[in-house]
């Protein structure tokens, strides 16, 4: 029988390592305990928040069909079926959701959550959670996907800062298990910049908006250099009418402001603030946006607009504590439906806006 002498006895025994692994225990223990018993009731009430709602099919006439216990927890769940005669599927709060059918516990997924605030690699993350990384790289994505459904594109207004950036195309992932896929040009070293200067189709452009109460727009555009076309295709419905917009001096822009007909700022290169009307913001965004992405030594262009949301995400929620933006991570990721499989990781594309 241990005791507490007996237990004090053994850590002391510990090796370094040891010792440094039963600190990060205690850290999440202690962290996320007074946390993690809520999450479950908030993702029921931010799912249903207007009523229950059949996730196949949105019909709002539900009713109770019995109890189950899921396998990552002991405490039986309430089953509901849909009243709609075409539909007639059962559900759960948490059908269609990241965390659904999953057989690890909520306490995974919540410390997954943190890895991911604080930008951590999937190794770490194999480390500090416990699951394959495999699992890491899926989790990942799944609540990625999730995450991007829950967020939308979203709405700027008022001034408006807009610019683009560049990213080097990247085929990441995409060779190694298709005995279809070719690369279409020679490869690069993993997170080096694109082999030819200047903007050439080797580099995919972002386009990204911020407004001055904090909205933020963040989407992939198109390969090589940006056009009016992709900017209006890009923010059709995403800037309010009379908007004022500074961006640089790059043409593409003029012609987008006159056909939407809201004043245009343009703010010459090395001037760099103009009253209000600036552009600081946005290069501001951007450079930390390629400060942060840069520890993940090159993404996939598939997965790009994943990532644009994670750190759109980070930046929104920036002021909220730690404890409680692991938990909303989980419960914002879980509002929407979502149904990423692993099976569709291998046919994925970039996602132009
Ligand atoms: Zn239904």
């Amino acid at each position: 029988m241990p005791s507490y002498a007996s237990v004090m006895d053994d850590i002391k025994n510990l090796s370094p390592s040891d010792k440094e692994k039963l600190i990060k225990f205690f850290e999440q223990v202690i962290t996320f305990g007074a946390h993690i018993d809520g999450v479950a009731d908030e993702i029921k009430e931010s799912r249903f928040s207007k009523g229950k709602v059949c996730p196949h099919c949105g019909h709002h006439e539900v009713s109770r069909n019995g109890k189950y216990k899921p396998s990552n927890s002991f405490e039986y769940r309430q089953r509901y079926i849909c009243k709609n005669p075409d539909c007639k599927k059962t559900f759960t709060d948490f059908t269609r959701s990241p965390i659904y059918s999953s057989k690890r516990s909520m306490n995974k997924w919540i410390i997954y959550a943190k890895c991911m605030i604080n930008g951590l690699s999937l190794r770490k993350c194999v480390e500090y959670v416990g699951i394959s990384l495999p699992t890491a790289f899926y989790w990942r994505h799944k609540l990625l996907d999730a995450i991007r459904l829950f967020m939308g594109k979203g709405i700027v207004g008022g001034i408006v800062e807009v610019d683009e950036t560049y990213f080097a195309e990247s085929f990441k992932g995409n060779h190694k298990k298709s005995s279809t896929f070719k690369m279409p040009r020679k490869s690069r070293k993993r997170g080096k910049q694109s082999n030819v200067r200047g903007i050439s189709n080797e580099l995919v452009c972002v386009v990204c908006a911020i407004d001055r109460v904090g909205n933020i727009f963040a989407e992939l555009a198109c390969k090589g250099r940006i056009k009016t076309s992709n900017l209006e295709r890009m923010f059709n419905d995403s800037i309010e009418e009379d908007s004022i917009l500074c961006t640089d001096s790059h043409p593409s822009y003029i012609k987008f402001a006159k056909n939407l007909g809201i004043e245009h700022q343009q703010i010459k290169s090395g001037k760099h603030k103009e009253g209000i009307y600036h552009i600081q913001h946005i290069n501001a965004f951007h450079s930390s946006l390629k400060n942060w992405i840069a520890r993940f030594k090159g993404v996939a262009t598939k997965y790009i607009v994943n990532y644009l949301y994670w750190f759109k995400w980070l930046q929104f929620f920036k002021n909220e504590k730690d404890t409680i933006k692991s938990k909303n991570f989980i419960v914002h990721s879980s509002a929407a439906r979502s149904d990423t499989k692993i099976a569709d990781f291998k046919h994925r594309r970039p996602v132009y806006a």
